[in-house]
């Protein structure tokens, strides 16, 4: 019976150290959070600029449903698209310095929906093997050749592309920043393959945006690329999340805006689905403006980063960190039980950090995922840093 044999799955998940657990929340997200009713000081939020509880967006969100309620109503081909959306797809594509944005309701939703508007079964999708889950998903429904390689190995990709001939349209699918590695890709490296293998490049910023790039516009911004190109117009297409740095819910795909014209007729997850309140538009728009002009949020962030490499250089228990520059921070520690029993270690000394174990990062590679936030004090990051330096197996 399948019911006995998912109860045999789930024990030997717990068995393996892979059993899940959601704790529950008393709190909102943030530095300070209670958890299953205790207090903890905590590193797990994507919530990178300490936005997500501004009271600004509070009453932004406030005064929008006292005005215009909270469902929306119907999707947003069939009535729908409210103002608030509109106005926060053209703050968008102005702050990211792209023609065009059209805003979803998740980044799960976006990705699923822009490949699959694009990509079909004569097309080929080259795709980093650290990817997100939500891309793999979507480049799986697509249907199209999949073409898998290690993890920001340009060489590989350039080798792939090279011997692909059979494609009627190649595209490059990538994370920005590895969710959980914290790693930048090298986007004008994908650009020039682009370009040499007439191909296009999908990028999802879901961890760049808001942290990178001096308005927090993200990972183009962060590489300086000339917008106004239509060369890299031609090529680019890019999705951002907003439950992230921008402290709030959604998502956008922004472009060229034969892209965007193309994705209103046909990603399926943008037309058959319900619109996304838009007193959460009416929020996103006031944290536009704040990651744009309280650039503070992010130099704090920046010196935090580096207060937690320096905190955490040659760990004499053998864990390490990877090279990041960005909020998210992967302190490697190995086997799946040895990242449960340290993230334990500093649960009882009330330091909130989640392990993060397979199959959401490669075998032997379990970890503990440590986010930063600009709501982080220098002596938050102190106190994690002691902990993890005095743990011992
Ligand atoms: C979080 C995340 C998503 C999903 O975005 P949601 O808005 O939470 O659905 C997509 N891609 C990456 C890289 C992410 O980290």
């Amino acid at each position: 019976m399948l019911r006995e044999h998912l109860k045999q799955r789930v024990s030997l998940l717990k068995e393996e150290g892979l059993y899940r657990q959601r704790a529950l929340l008393d709190s909102s997200t943030g530095v300070e959070v209670q958890i299953d009713g205790t207090l903890y000081l905590s590193f797990s939020s994507n919530d990178y600029l300490g936005l997500a509880n501004h009271p600004e967006l509070i009453s932004a969100v406030q005064q929008h449903v006292a005005q215009y309620g909270v469902g929306a109503g119907s999707s947003h081909l069939v009535g729908g698209h409210h103002r608030e959306h509109h106005l926060l797809e053209e703050e968008l594509a102005a702050w990211l310095g792209l023609p065009r944005a059209l805003f979803f309701s998740t980044g799960y939703m976006a990705n699923i929906g822009v490949i699959n508007a694009l990509v079909g079964r004569n097309d080929v999708l080259f795709i980093d093997k650290l990817n997100h889950a939500s891309l793999n998903d979507a480049a799986v429904l697509s249907r199209a050749k999949l073409s898998r390689y290690q993890h920001a190995d340009y060489d590989q990709l350039e080798e792939q592309l090279r011997t692909e001939t059979q494609a009627r349209y190649k595209f490059i699918v990538s994370d920005t920043v590895f969710s959980m590695d914290g790693d930048i890709i090298d986007i004008p490296k994908l650009l020039a393959l682009c370009e040499q293998y007439d191909a296009y490049l999908i990028l999802d910023d879901a961890h760049g945006l808001g942290v990178l790039g001096p308005e927090g516009q993200g990972c183009l911004a962060h590489f300086q690329l000339d917008l106004t190109d239509e060369k890299i117009l031609n090529r680019l297409i890019y999705i951002g999340t907003l439950g992230k740095a921008a402290g709030v819910f959604g998502a956008f795909v922004a472009g060229a805006s034969e892209w965007i014209e193309y994705f209103i007729q046909r990603a399926r997850t943008y037309i058959y689905t319900t619109a996304t309140p838009s007193a959460l538009a009416a929020a996103l728009r006031k944290s536009i403006h704040l990651m744009r002009t309280e650039t503070w949020r992010r130099s704090h962030l920046y010196q935090l980063i580096a207060r937690l490499k320096k905190g955490l250089h040659r760990l004499e228990n053998g864990y390490f960190l990877l090279p990041s520059e960005t909020a998210v921070q992967a302190l490697i520690v190995g086997g799946n039980h040895a990242a449960l029993t340290l993230s334990a270690h500093l649960k009882k000394h009330h330091l909130w950090v989640p392990a993060i174990r397979p199959p959401t990062v490669p075998k032997g590679q379990a970890r503990l995922r440590i986010s930063l936030s600009a709501a982080h004090r220098f002596e938050d990051i102190d106190r994690l840093t002691q902990f993890i330096r005095q743990f011992h197996l």
